[in-house]
């Protein structure tokens, strides 16, 4: 699995990353666009890859993820973003379980390894394992992104009513849905990870006391979001019957105006925030 993120569409704008559209070639790509001096300083992100000392099937994967410099994308990915008002640490770790996490005390942000053969064998239990395994690396920047939402409101103190774990689906769903088609597809797959995950299990009552959104409603969340984004692009694809796992109509038809108050809180929240 691959930690990638390109950045395109408006976090290019907010970060001032260079990107093409879709598949570009030398010619059809835009200039970068230069840094400014006056640039914000900021903190920086340490990589570190934990040791495996116990589940020797979490080797490969921890070798995988230094190999392809998964971390280090994250790392780039938020420095790209954001200015930090402190530096912070994301890490790969073996821990026991399938996670991720944000430590407010270390500012460390902790992507399991166990997370990457949980979300391949959830996937591929409905499809084969390539692209299982595909979707399983999308998905996995939906949990960084929403992680990265949980840092946010740590470091820059960010008043949230509500979930904050709904709050930052929210974020993760923003900033993929609108930055392009290929990030897009990852907000989908994040939403998909919920919603085989929930075909999976019965609800106790206590699922309900819980600080996260139970599986079905994160999907469908998800899905919302990713509709009101662009209802012309995504109605045929989300909006639909129960039996096909879609968004029935009667949330559908709000999400649009779902999204632009969600996107126009978050902006405003990261906006002091922003890399540039
Ligand atoms: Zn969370």
């Amino acid at each position: 699995m691959k930690l990638r993120y390109a950045a395109c569409g408006m976090l290019a704008a907010l970060a001032l990353t260079a990107c093409g559209s879709g598949t570009p070639t030398e010619e059809s790509a835009p200039p970068a666009p230069t840094k400014t001096a006056a640039a914000k300083k900021s903190g920086k992100v340490h990589v570190v890859y934990g040791e495996v000392t116990k589940n020797q099937d979490l080797v490969p994967i921890k070798e995988e993820w230094e190999q392809d410099k998964g971390l280090e994308a994250v790392a780039d990915l938020i420095t790209g973003i954001l200015t930090l008002p402190t530096d912070i640490t994301v890490e790969g770790k073996e821990c026991g379980e399938e996670n991720a996490f944000w430590q407010p005390d270390t500012k460390t942000l902790t992507l399991c390894y166990e997370v990457q053969p949980w979300m391949e064998d959830t996937f591929a239990q409905s499809m084969d394992e390539k692209q299982a395994k595909e979707k399983a690396s999308n998905a996995v920047m939906g949990i960084v992104l929403h992680e990265l939402g949980h840092a946010t409101v740590s470091l820059y103190n960010l008043p949230i009513t509500g979930k904050e774990e709904d709050a930052v689906d929210q974020l993760a769903t923003v900033l993929l849905a609108k930055d392009g088609d290929e990030t897009a597809e990852m907000a989908l797959d994040f939403g998909e990870f919920w919603q085989i995950l929930a075909s999976q299990s019965d609800l106790e009552d206590l699922d309900f006391a819980d600080e996260h959104s139970t599986d079905d409603q994160r999907a469908y969340n998800v899905m919302c979001w990713v509709l009101g984004s662009n209802p012309d692009k995504f109605t045929d694809v989300l909006v639909g019957s129960k039996e096909d796992g879609l968004l029935p109509e009667s949330r559908a038809e709000r999400c649009p105006d779902e999204f632009a108050q969600i996107e126009k809180a978050w902006m405003k929240l990261l906006g002091p925030h922003f890399a540039g």
